[in-house]
């Protein structure tokens, strides 16, 4: 499939997205974590249609990309100093933070209580990126044993799970067989962290999102449209 740049303006900014034509009947927008855009669209639509279709959703766009900006810690808007607000499984916690002899992160009394060797926001996004991890090797763990012990199988193999930093997707299942999430789940609320996992489980099952997918998914998280909304992984 051919992919090509384009973009429309919309209240005075740009958004810029990537169009694939393909074999299909709707027209599919999506915007990803890393803020990029993606527009699949029937063989042969008429670019004016298409651009007409991205002005109309243009807002709820916008408002995607600000949603996943503020999970991004490289983003320019993250400044790592006291008072900033930061997410942990949903909830935002502000910065504490205190020059000291040694490196250390806690999460106490309602603040990201840092104490810093060095008080240079790169050091202090990396104190914090490896508490996120910690965190996340424990949380997501016991989440995923979680969904899978309610799992509706015994055909398939338990996964093993990996834990890393994904520009375009929460999650994914492996061939072989691995699940790998999303280290910046752990800034979102565990019902969505137990989506993810869940529909990727699903995929043991049905590698695609077909009728036999959806039926599972519906049947092992009856929910799953409203814990999807939250997460806003926005596909329309
Ligand atoms: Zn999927």
């Amino acid at each position: 499939m051919e992919e090509t740049k384009h973009a429309i303006t919309y209240a005075g900014k740009s958004i810029a997205f990537q169009l694939r034509y393909a074999n299909r009947r709707t027209m599919e927008i999506a915007v990803y974590p890393d803020g990029s855009v993606s527009v699949k669209a029937p063989l042969g639509t008429d670019e004016n249609l298409i651009e007409h279709r991205l002005q109309r959703r243009a807002r709820w766009i916008l408002r995607q990309i600000r949603y996943f900006a503020q999970f991004d810690p490289r983003r320019p808007q993250r400044r790592f100093v006291g008072g900033e607000s930061h997410l942990y499984l949903g909830r935002k916690y502000r910065l504490k933070i205190q020059r000291s002899d040694t490196d250390s992160v806690m999460l106490k009394h309602g603040f990201f209580r840092i104490s810093a060797v060095d008080d240079k926001p790169e050091h202090i996004a990396q104190l914090l990126e490896h508490w996120y991890r910690r965190r996340a090797d424990v949380y997501f763990s016991q989440v995923f044993e979680e969904c899978w012990h309610h799992f509706p199988t015994n055909k398939v193999d338990k996964p093993r799970l990996k834990i890393r930093n994904m520009k375009t997707r929460w999650g994914s299942l492996s061939r072989k067989g691995g699940m790998t999430l999303n280290l910046q789940l752990i800034k979102a609320p565990r019902e969505c962290i137990e989506y993810v996992v869940i529909h990727e489980l699903c995929h043991l099952l049905h590698a695609n999102h077909g009728k036999a997918f959806y039926d599972l998914l519906e049947r092992s998280l009856p929910d799953w449209i409203n814990r999807k909304k939250k997460l806003e992984m926005a596909l329309c």
